[in-house]
């Protein structure tokens, strides 16, 4: 088996107030909140989840709110930055969306591509490019359309603690082509329509800390059980330590740290997040793996009520 990466599924990180989230992420990038369920580790606190509209894989992001934990640092070992994929032309329309709800936001220049960057509410680093490739969102919500929607990932640039290891795992193991060298970046890219590019910083910085405003993991697509198997056994010949595959509900899941320190998961395309309720109103109620039903009542009540409001500052 010819085992191709296929790009980013998702990226998993960590915030704080789960309304600041849900309103950041649905109201001001206009994303859909394809899940609402909880930490499968620790059920007594949210995961959230934000894509396009079925969630596919390369659109996704998806949160750990933690409300009473403390602010994290962003540095080696983690994913950096998380870049997001606009139709092209429509780079002015976001700068002026995201003046209308006051994030502050700047343009930088790489590759010879123009990013804005700004942060979330919770201090994790995003920015916004324009990207020929990849289907336009279906979904659309408070004076965002199809026509400027955001498709899903770009791609995200990592904090590596041994960059020259971290790009030999993506080039020699992963098969993502290296493409190019600006300042103190490298960049990689795989043939997949969305999630295809990462930059990786070639001199280590400072380490990070695990906390609000971090990136907790970055998954790769897979597109089912059996390439999943073959990674982890690739990855384990190479001398990586693989979790055994653990079930997500809406996919499959293998986790190891790659050589430079970021954790890595490798998850399958399906079964996706329409398995446990309607695609049309996925995302409005609060679904629970069957190994928590019975404990619903209390995890309800422990769980801050969290609503998704309507658009304002439209007008
Ligand atoms: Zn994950």
């Amino acid at each position: 088996m010819k085992l191709i990466n296929k790009g980013i599924h998702h990226i998993t990180a960590i915030v704080g107030d789960p309304q600041e989230n849900v309103d950041f992420y649905t109201e001001v990038l206009g994303l859909r909140m394809v899940k609402k369920t909880v930490n499968f580790d620790a059920p007594e606190t949210y995961h959230l989840y934000f894509g396009n509209e079925q969630g596919a894989p390369g659109t996704v992001i998806t949160f750990f709110p933690w409300e009473d934990a403390k602010k994290g640092k962003i540095g080696s070992g983690q994913v950096g930055v998380t870049a997001y994929a606009v139709p092209e032309g429509t780079l002015q329309f976001w700068k002026e969306r995201l003046a209308k709800f006051h994030v502050k936001a700047v343009v930088e220049s790489r590759f010879g591509k123009k990013y804005v960057s700004f942060q979330d509410p919770h201090g994790l680093k995003i920015e916004i490019t324009e990207e020929k490739s990849g289907d336009f969102s279906k979904w659309s919500i408070g004076g965002i359309t199809e026509e400027n929607a955001i498709k899903g990932f770009a791609g995200a640039m990592l904090y590596s603690r041994e960059p020259q290891k971290t790009g030999d795992l993506l080039e020699k193991l992963f098969g993502f082509e290296r493409i190019g060298e600006d300042q103190d970046l490298l960049r990689y890219k795989s043939t997949a329509d969305l999630g295809s590019t990462i930059d990786l910083k070639k001199s280590p910085m400072d380490s990070g800390t695990r906390g609000v405003g971090t990136v907790h993991h970055i998954a790769f697509r897979t597109s089912d059980e059996q390439e999943q198997l073959a990674w982890k056994k690739l990855l384990e010949e190479k001398g990586y330590q693989v979790t055994e595959v653990r079930d997500r509900n809406y996919f499959k899941s293998i986790y190891f740290n790659e050589k430079g320190g970021i954790l890595f998961e490798i998850a399958t395309e399906g079964p996706g997040f329409d398995r446990d309720e309607p695609l049309k109103t996925m995302g409005s109620e609060l679904k629970l793996p069957k190994q928590f039903e019975s404990i619903r009542e209390k995890i309800e009540k422990k769980l801050p009520s969290i609503e998704i409001k309507e658009p304002k500052n439209q007008h």
